[in-house]
């Protein structure tokens, strides 16, 4: 853009952050709807089926990087780069069929294959080992021994009303049927009524182990034929997405980061779209990119830098890999912001490491009190859930922001953006752009 351009859209700019200023507690309605307008498109954009779920079937990941690097680019801003990492990764991605008595059923919707698991395919055999017999330490070895070559069906639902003792025992059996090879048994089957929560795995560990979601009682499973294809991916490359704009003043930066990943596909027809997890706050990146290109950096006090980060699920495996190559001088990094799960808002906000970071927490409850963004804003110590949690750990000043209230897809085929509300998308962005204007 043009200095001329520049001045131009800045003047906009003003005239927006004035309005919303002359009506205190009151920000301009045209300005929120718009915001909100454009989160919806981005949400929709990123957890369309073009992306794949943002996982590694398909290299959704990459398709979805490059995404954020265009959009980026278009933002205008200084810089803009991509910092490249490997890992491994177990994925599943064609053939995932499971069949109980004959009856096939739903990837995603009624089982979940755990993301450590291995291929497996065959017609089974049930040996069915009822919780009371896992609590009875005369029986249970005897009957995991039965098990050979069978498929053990495990109901968790007989679990209800166990105290934590036994709940505590009956996880290390479950940990060794579940993660060790020696587990005679072909695979294991848990039978809940809990809601299914995926997630993705850098290794392949044990026996296939499937979460069916089902009113059956164990005894009245008979027969499993089962088809999963596993396959881990060794040294897969994936990208952070890095964009910086620098201030006239100073090269102390203020950093915003979000994680892009999500979990991709299990199998051809289960799809994890990922909205609110976290296109949600991969779309926040890029609406305050495109704003701050409208912002004079002579008007700055620091640098301002957004990351987009990769491999979150699979255990911040992205933003590991920045610190551990020194992308940036984290010596300078003043603040940083890291937005994961930010598309809702009825019920306010958390932030995380609060405790830590009395100053910036300060003046987000002062802009709070002031504009009346959020009906509550919660806060909460450390917690290691999500990107922030490297950085913090490495001393650098950083907090976590999460939304609350609405839906409570997590995790599942039903995190869509048809369903997020994005309640306070535009009220935290216009918040965290007067967070960058601060001296
Ligand atoms: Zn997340």
């Amino acid at each position: 853009m043009d200095r001329l351009k520049r001045k131009a859209v800045l003047f906009f700019w003003i005239l927006f952050v004035v309005s919303v200023s002359s009506y205190a507690q009151q920000p301009d309605s045209l300005l929120l709807d718009s915001l909100r307008v454009e989160g919806k498109v981005l949400v929709k954009t990123l957890s369309s089926d073009l992306f794949w779920g943002r996982g590694y079937v398909n290299r959704g990941d990459s398709i979805a990087a490059d995404y954020i690097l265009s959009e980026f680019d278009s933002a205008r801003l200084d810089t803009v780069y991509a910092h490249t990492y490997t890992h491994n990764v177990n994925v599943f991605p064609d053939t995932v069929e499971l069949a109980i008595n004959g009856q096939p059923l739903r990837a995603g919707v009624s089982f979940l294959v755990e993301p450590w698991s291995p291929s497996i395919k065959g017609d089974f055999e049930v040996q069915y080992i009822s919780i009371q017999d896992f609590l009875d330490d005369s029986v249970w070895g005897g009957k995991i021994r039965d098990a050979k070559d069978k498929a053990i069906v495990i109901d968790k639902k007989e679990m209800e009303g166990l105290d934590p003792e036994e709940i505590k025992k009956l996880k290390d059996i479950f940990d060794y049927l579940r993660f060790h090879e020696d587990n005679p048994a072909k695979l294991t089957i848990f039978l809940t009524d809990e809601k299914l929560t995926w997630s993705v795995s850098q290794k392949v560990m044990g026996k296939p182990t499937i979460v069916l979601k089902t009113n059956l009682t164990g005894d009245k499973l008979k027969k499993v034929s089962v088809h999963i294809n596993a396959e881990l991916i060794q040294n897969y490359e994936a990208r952070n997405i890095v964009s910086q704009f620098n201030s006239a003043k100073s090269d102390s930066l203020i950093v915003f980061t979000a994680h892009y990943d999500h979990l991709g596909m299990m199998g051809l027809d289960a799809f994890f779209p990922g909205a609110n997890d976290n296109a949600s706050g991969t779309s926040m990146l890029i609406s305050m990119a495109r704003r701050l290109g409208m912002i004079s950096r002579d008007s700055l006090d620091y640098s301002v830098a957004f990351i987009a980060f990769g491999g979150e699920e699979l255990g911040l495996v992205g933003s590991k890999n920045f610190v551990k190559d020194s992308v940036l001088d984290i010596g300078k990094i003043k603040l940083l912001v890291n937005l994961d799960i930010v598309g809702t808002g009825s019920e306010g906000i958390t932030i995380v490491n609060a405790n830590k970071n009395t100053e910036v927490v300060n003046l987000i409850t002062e802009l709070n009190d002031q504009y009346g963004y959020f009906d509550s804003i919660q806060m909460r110590g450390e917690a290691c859930n999500s990107d922030h949690c490297i950085f913090n750990k490495k001393g650098v000043p950083s907090i976590y922001i999460y939304t609350r209230g609405g839906v409570k897809a997590y995790h599942d085929v039903d995190d869509k953006a048809e369903t997020l509300t994005l309640d306070k998308y535009s009220e935290l962005v216009l918040m965290l752009m007067q967070l960058i204007e601060m001296p």
